[in-house]
């Protein structure tokens, strides 16, 4: 067997880069014989591999131009919170830890509507905040903001190239749906065709109802960069801020905090020290009080019949806490 040659052993020239990056674009799990394992590549922003990310922030730009309707910022409102509630009560409650049962079609029916969401794939998403529950605020963590500092834990680990491949391994119950695997290794295929259907709704919008001000470029930029782009901080906040600032109620291995103000803009993810402590439970909000309408939507969806077997917080859980609340804000 030919040895893996080591990062710096490896020089490539740019074109070869170009295309290489080209091919992780359209393919995330494109590998090519003879570079480097990622996994044993440095923690640095790699720009190329990072282009969509950037590309995504930048057209947030163009709003000087296309300007503001009722309509656009409404849509982008509303699709900000439907798919942050695919992210806090799929990504997150479902695939990376299991907290309540549903089918497989409901299962990718979500998985798509999150994955709309430009956080990657569902498997990718869930094999990473599994190894983040693993080693929390420790050496490993890749996104801590007590081991590399803020920035790092906020944006800079998604652009290290080093992250980027999805640990299939740490995930053999959800990789084994391959539905959920093409979905993860093609995960621009859903944003490009959610970017299509936002132009096309907005064209007829300009064209049917012209007394609503909207013009196809306006309700792009709202609905696809803008929604988009707030919805992907919102959720990297749990990552940054919610190791940083607020109250830790719960004695954990960790830095998580609770925070009223995350829990508004993520649906109930802000009660994040509660999270670490027990994160079995379909519920972050372990108290009466705590806001987590992700907990809510959940609930209303056992309802229907379309998720089932909501795991709750032990009673032993709920009695511990909050004996040793202090705030560190
Ligand atoms: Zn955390
Ligand atoms: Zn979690």
């Amino acid at each position: 067997m030919k040895d893996t040659p080591s990062a710096s052993q490896v020089k490539m020239s740019s074109w070869a880069v170009a295309k290489l990056t080209f091919c992780q674009w359209l393919d995330s799990d494109f590998r090519r014989e003879g570079l480097p394992d990622p996994a044993t590549l440095p923690q640095k922003v790699n720009w190329q591999r990072t282009l969509p990310f950037i590309f995504l922030h930048l057209g947030c730009l163009a709003v000087f131009w296309v300007g503001i309707s009722p309509v656009s910022v409404g849509a982008a409102v509303l699709l900000y919170f439907v798919r942050m509630f695919a992210i806090t009560g799929f990504y997150h409650r479902y695939f990376s830890h299991k907290t309540f049962k549903t089918s497989r079609a409901a299962q990718f029916a979500f998985a798509v509507i999150g994955n709309s969401s430009m956080q990657r794939g569902p498997l990718w998403w869930a094999a990473t905040h599994r190894h983040h529950h693993k080693h929390s605020d420790h050496d490993e963590d890749i996104h801590s903001p007590v081991v590399s500092g803020f920035m790092w834990s906020h944006i800079g680990w998604l652009t290290s190239m080093k992250n980027f491949p999805t640990a299939y391994k740490s995930i053999p119950d959800l990789s084994k749906f391959p539905e959920l695997v093409f979905l993860n290794r093609y995960d621009q295929t859903v944003p490009f065709a959610f970017g299509l259907l936002m132009l096309a709704i907005g064209a007829a919008l300009e064209y049917f109802f012209p007394a609503l001000g909207v013009t196809v470029g306006q309700f792009f930029i709202w609905t696809f960069f803008i929604s988009t782009t707030v919805l992907l901080h919102g959720t990297l906040c749990i990552n940054s801020m919610a190791h940083v600032w607020g109250k830790k109620c719960y004695e954990t291995d960790d830095d998580s905090r609770n925070s009223w103000l995350l829990t508004l803009i993520t649906l109930g993810e802000g009660w994040h020290n509660n999270h670490h402590r027990y994160p079995h439970s379909v519920r972050q909000g372990f108290k009466w009080w705590q806001l987590d309408l992700t907990y809510y939507g959940l609930k209303f969806l056992s309802f229907t019949g379309l998720i089932w077997d909501l795991r709750p917080v032990p009673k032993a859980v709920l009695e511990e806490g909050y004996t040793s609340s202090q705030s560190r804000a």
